[in-house]
């Protein structure tokens, strides 16, 4: 297979179209058989249930090519099983988790030639989806619902090394308790989006998120799972009903305990307590885990020991071994890597 013509270490973190998609439809109670097509485009009614009334969720993962040359993907059964909750909680069909795991490998089988090579930083990023498609007025759930797969090619998520970020603390809130905090929603980003454009034009990275019932501890970014790494090396994460189930944080969990020997806690965090951590990080699949520097509290700076600089140590070994995993220089635990070809 012939790889197309791309400069994989200077593609940007964007939409690139590629050949080919997977479509579903859910119609009559049912799913159809599920085709690869070349059409980019979405054509639905005007009063489709996604564009009313949001009816829509979505997983992200990334294929890559190994040391050895194979095409993988990191844990999608994970995604599978996730989106089986976010539709549920959002009154969806639930597409079933072999056939996600199996459209996932059409799709990136079919855009082989899109996967950047070993070594060059970039990745194929897949983005599952599903949404209401059929008209609705009356405030209740669409008969009918589209899942599709595309995928493009995306650029290394640090340009040149993984440089500390600075975050502030949020006055505004991510989740509601009992609401769709732990569900990948595209609602919840609909609504951080004023909430980030804020957060940037202050000369921020990201917004670290507060409970909004106490505003007194620390949930998570507008897409990343917080990590921190206490004086003596215990790997804390905290634990809450309305953060968003991390793959990557859980696989960092994982690592941590059985790779690295560290003791994990995961348990509520209060924003009163960061200032005594060693060491920051968000973790998610873009950039498995992006290193936090400082975080900015109305004025009030708490800055790690690690610095502006580099990732501190600990953050360092458990991205080292995490990505040595998906990448195939450590052995990984069974069938967290699925070759598809
Ligand atoms: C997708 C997402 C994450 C990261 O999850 P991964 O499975 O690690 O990619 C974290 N927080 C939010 C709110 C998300 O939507």
């Amino acid at each position: 297979m012939e790889k197309k013509n791309i400069d994989w270490s200077n593609i940007g973190f964007g939409y690139q179209q590629t050949d080919k998609r997977y479509v579903s439809n859910f119609k009559d109670g049912k799913w159809d058989d599920g085709e690869l097509t070349s059409d980019a485009n979405v054509v639905i009614n005007e009063c489709a249930g996604v564009l009313q009334y949001a009816q829509t969720c979505f997983e992200g993962l990334k294929a890559y090519t190994t040391e050895d040359g194979h095409i993988v993907c990191f844990r999608p059964d994970l995604n599978a099983a996730r989106m089986e909750d976010s539709a549920k909680r959002l009154e969806m069909p639930v597409f079933p988790q072999d056939r996600f795991v199996d459209a996932v490998v059409q799709v990136v089988k079919a855009n082989a030639a899109y996967v950047p090579p070993y070594g060059s930083g970039a990745t194929l990023y897949i983005r599952p989806y599903m949404f209401a498609s059929s008209p609705v007025i009356g405030v209740k759930p669409a008969d009918e619902y589209q899942f599709r797969i595309l995928c493009t090619p995306v650029g290394p998520y640090f340009k040149g090394g993984a440089k500390p970020i600075t975050i502030k603390v949020s006055d505004f809130d991510r989740a509601a308790p009992h609401g769709t905090g732990h569900i990948k929603a595209g609602l919840n980003y609909a609504m951080s989006l004023h909430a980030i454009v804020t957060a940037h034009e202050e000369g921020f990275a990201e917004n670290m998120y507060l409970d909004a019932a106490t505003r007194t501890k620390v949930e998570e970014t507008g897409g990343a799972n917080f990590i921190f790494v206490t004086k003596d090396n215990k790997v804390v994460t905290p634990k809450s009903n309305s953060i968003l189930p991390s793959i990557t944080r859980r696989s960092l969990v994982y690592v941590a305990k059985e790779y690295l020997g560290l003791e994990v806690e995961e348990r509520e965090v209060f924003l009163d307590e960061v200032k005594d951590f060693a060491e920051c990080g968000l973790c998610g699949t873009a950039a498995v885990i992006s290193p936090v520097g400082k975080i900015v509290n109305h004025g009030e700076e708490i800055c790690f020991p690690s610095g502006m600089d580099e990732m501190g140590p600990v953050t360092k070994k458990l991205y080292e071994t995490l990505t040595g995993i998906q990448m195939g220089r450590i052995e990984a635990p069974e069938g967290w890597v699925k070759v598809i070809e």
